[in-house]
């Protein structure tokens, strides 16, 4: 499961691929203008980005660009007309393309070999973040917040370990759930919510579980070298 971020100026379009790509329990950030996607892709780092080249504000290149910079994978959403685009896009490093109309199914296949060229990366051992204030240690399973032991729910430790699994990187509520529980169910925006809520009244640290409005959580602190 990943982050993947929708740019994709019509909306029908970017509902089918949130349905699919949710039911294949990836994480979906939508979008329907280039500046929006460009900051999408700052603040939520994005692991994969489903990109319509043809946006109504600016060039889809310019965010097929900025994605190479962050080494994000790009799969290039193209109209069948637009052959030079489909080449030039190619060429400035899209990892895959698919053209316009395209099946749904064969987008989610190509997100999953996209994403399965990257190495996943490794589970957290004994780390620390923000010199120390915050340690997991994975084979104790135990934390600390300022030395201190604070005892977790299973719920309350995967979503930390999950967040800390990437420090700054934003997950949405459903990729919570799906590293909490191993799949999606009803109403489970407020599950999330009420777990962060009781792990960020034990850390007794506000900066260590951070809220991105509209998006998700984070880990605000970094991980110590
Ligand atoms: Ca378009």
């Amino acid at each position: 499961m990943a982050l993947v971020l929708v740019v994709e100026d019509e909306r029908d379009i970017r509902e089918v691929l949130r349905r699919y790509l949710e039911r294949e329990a990836h994480g979906v950030l939508t979008c329907g203008t280039g500046a929006e996607g460009l900051r999408l892709l700052r603040e939520a780092d994005p692991d994969l980005v489903l990109l319509d080249l043809g946006l109504p504000d600016i060039d889809g290149l310019e965010i097929l660009d900025a994605a190479t910079a962050t080494h994000t994978p790009v799969i290039a959403l193209t109209a069948r007309a637009a052959v030079e685009n489909r080449i030039e896009g190619l060429q400035r490093g899209a990892d895959d393309y698919v053209t316009k109309p395209f099946s749904p199914k064969e987008v989610v296949l190509r997100v999953a070999a996209v994403l399965g060229r990257r190495v996943a990366p490794a589970a957290p051992g004994p780390m620390t973040y923000g010199g120390a204030r915050l340690s997991i240690d994975g084979d104790r399973h135990e934390v600390r917040v300022g030395g201190r032991l604070v005892e977790l729910t299973p719920s309350e430790w995967g979503i930390l370990v999950a967040l800390a699994s990437r420090p700054g990187r934003v997950y949405s509520r459903l990729e919570l759930v799906n590293r909490v529980r191993g799949y999606a169910y009803e109403g489970y925006e407020r599950t999330i919510d009420s777990h962060v809520k009781n792990l960020r009244h034990k850390l007794d640290d506000p900066e260590v579980v951070e809220t991105v409005v509209g998006v998700g959580y984070r880990l605000g602190l970094d991980r110590d070298p």
